[in-house]
């Protein structure tokens, strides 16, 4: 054991695989040091998929406990296919489902959060996708009325005609919607950047978290991905790099892990990464650690 160390860093991890089942995951996150976890919670580019098998609902938080994960600290990412903001009726229902479905499967499993891109209006503009996305979220949300996780409207980079790549996109969104428990916003460090908020000083750190604090407010942020970018500010490119290596650089991630106002708030990677050996997310996470001044844990 090494001695305790003066900086107290938030909940990290990094996004598991479900191979195999989703109580697979919390063995996965803590073979490499995770004390937090992003999942997804069905085959991630299929509508549909199988129900949670009762022995995986079962087995997740006891799989979560042998982790020393606390499920505070898990979060969930929707498959890539909804799109809320799509003028295509029968994309609407399709994403309707897929996010009711996932969002029961995440009430089945304990899991606070569940990650989702708020969309794209391909077209109709703006207030149109805004309005649509945030009138169907009040309906899912409506309909699932026994489940607690939060929807989580992921922060956007602004690649084509994405929302959420301005801070007034998720305000405007996370207004809309009466049951304000039930909604909230995972921070994607990557995509801000290349939104263009710049976070690599002290000085653009600062000023970025004070207008999304006057714009959104700090609170509703319930996660964070921690992605170094490839491309640099402003470029609306959503490409992740890994800590340290990309535009973003260190700096940013040592000012985000140790503001004592995210204490508290898990925080996961989604960089690229061998599934098998993990390395990758060792050599992450060590970055991590090392910028924040923390000597390595095992
Ligand atoms: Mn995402
Ligand atoms: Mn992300
Ligand atoms: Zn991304």
């Amino acid at each position: 054991m090494s001695k305790p160390s003066p900086v107290q860093l938030p909940p990290l991890g990094s996004h598991m695989s479900i191979a195999g089942g989703v109580s697979l995951a919390p063995g996965r996150a803590a073979s490499v040091g995770c004390t937090a976890l992003q999942v997804f919670v069905k085959n991630n580019n299929r509508w549909v998929g199988p129900a949670t098998r009762p022995e995986e609902i079962k087995a997740f938080p006891e799989e979560l406990k042998k982790a020393g994960i606390s499920i505070k600290n898990v979060f969930a990412h929707t498959c890539y296919l909804i799109n809320l903001g799509s003028p295509k009726p029968e994309v609407v229902e399709k994403s309707v489902a897929a996010l009711k479905d996932e969002l029961v499967r995440c009430g089945e499993l304990g899991i606070p959060g569940l990650v989702l891109h708020p969309g794209a209006h391909l077209g109709t503009g703006r207030e149109a996708g805004i309005a649509q996305i945030a009138e169907l979220s009040q309906q899912i949300i409506d309909e699932t009325p026994d489940v607690k996780t939060r929807i989580l409207f992921e922060t956007t980079a602004g690649q084509g005609t994405t929302i959420g790549h301005e801070f007034q996109d998720l305000s405007d969104i996370i207004k809309k919607v009466a049951r304000a428990s039930r909604v909230g916003v995972c921070l994607d460090t990557c995509h801000i950047f290349s939104a263009g908020y710049d976070i690599r000083t002290p000085d653009t750190y600062n000023a970025t978290m004070k207008e999304f604090d006057r714009v959104v407010g700090l609170k509703k942020i319930k996660a964070f991905h921690l992605n170094d970018s490839k491309f640099d500010l402003g470029t609306r490119k959503d490409r992740h790099e890994h800590i340290g290596q990309g535009f973003i650089g260190e700096e940013a991630f040592r000012l985000l892990l140790t503001d004592p106002r995210f204490a508290k708030v898990p925080m996961c990677l989604e960089t690229h990464k061998d599934d098998k050996t993990l390395e990758e997310d060792r050599m992450n996470l060590a970055t991590l650690r090392r910028v924040c001044g923390v000597a390595e844990s095992k």
